[in-house]
């Protein structure tokens, strides 16, 4: 079978493959995010460039041909990820295309100074800006914030972290989806995770679902988030015509010890999950995993590639259940 080359919809590559001595402790999720702020001190433009190529590595070796990952803008990182990333994505061109979603992690309450922060990455190049729904009091003022921002740049990309907590007082969605069908952002704007849509009421959900699937959003999965929470109503989403993306999400970090880079291995588990198990689900899921963005720069950039991946293997339930490395074949200029 041949595929084109998997999308990684979302990833931290710029605080992942901790650095030794530092090491993953099972801590409750506060104490793991102190280390991660600490380490964020430390870390040099150098370190964060070796570990983002490490993870790339992995991804590529496994068929990735587009990551849009987040990469953190804050007092701690400052700008030495984005000016890490920015040349990492230029030094892995022609494997694959990276692009970069500038990503307030830790909230305007706790470092204000992020707001400067974040106009200056949009000034260096960067594809997005990202927020995190559930980092301040108010998401909704969270929300409006980070869409001012972006919009002053000519940006391809608006992402949230939303409602990750996956509690059911915690539920930005629906103010998400009517800001971006009032502003006309459609699948510029991303959702990512939406684990409180999982747990409020069902009469809830399904109106909201229709709000998110009017707006034109599209929604990002990350599968390995059932460590800690109910992922989203992944085919309730889909059957309403929500476009569906998956990521990796953190690898080899505070967050998440493990993490192969191995799109097919998200999906698998993705489907163990859902119970995406008829051969038309796991189609669906395939299908998710090799779509490209809404966004003729992406298209572009990835015909350029011409990277095709090889599998000898006949069908795509034995794709899924396997999840093998892929023979990549990089075809000739
Ligand atoms: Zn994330």
């Amino acid at each position: 079978m041949n595929y084109s080359g998997w999308k990684n919809y979302h990833a931290h590559i710029d605080k992942g493959f901790l650095i030794p001595p530092n090491s993953y402790q099972d801590e409750p999720a506060p104490i793991r995010a102190e280390w991660t702020r600490n380490a964020k001190v430390l870390l040099s433009k150098e370190e964060i460039k070796v570990a983002a190529s490490l993870a790339l590595e992995k991804m590529h070796k496994y068929g990735t041909t587009y990551v849009r990952t987040h990469v953190d803008v804050d007092p701690l990182f400052e700008l030495r990820a984005v000016e890490a990333l920015l040349e990492v994505q230029q030094e892995w061109k022609d494997r694959l295309v990276l692009d970069l979603v500038a990503f307030n992690q830790e909230g305007f309450e706790r470092f204000p100074e992020t707001e400067v922060l974040l106009r200056e990455a949009i000034k260096m190049g960067v594809n997005g800006v990202g927020g995190h729904t559930s980092m301040d009091q108010d998401g909704k003022e969270h929300i409006d914030k980070i869409i001012g921002i972006a919009e002053e740049g000519n940006l391809d990309w608006i992402e949230f972290h939303t409602d990750e907590t996956g509690r059911a007082d915690d539920f930005n969605l629906p103010y998400l989806a009517k800001v971006t069908t009032e502003r006309e952002l459609k699948h510029k704007v991303t959702a990512i995770h939406c684990c409180s849509l999982a747990n409020v009421d069902d009469k809830v959900a399904l109106d909201t679902i229709e709000a998110v699937a009017k707006s034109g959003m599209t929604v990002t999965t990350c599968p390995t988030a059932i460590a800690t929470r109910s992922l989203t109503r992944v085919k309730e989403l889909a059957k309403a015509g929500v476009p569906i993306q998956l990521g990796s999400d953190n690898l080899r970090d505070y967050f998440n010890p493990l993490g192969s880079g191995n799109m097919l291995q998200y999906g698998q588990l993705l489907a163990y999950v859902s119970r995406f198990y008829e051969l038309k689900e796991i189609e669906q899921i395939i299908s998710w995993l090799n779509a490209e963005p809404e966004n003729e720069r992406v298209k572009q950039q990835l015909s350029q590639l011409a990277i095709h991946l090889s599998y000898p293997i006949k069908t795509n339930t034995d794709l899924l259940a396997e999840a093998p490395a892929p023979q990549l074949i990089e075809a000739v200029r």
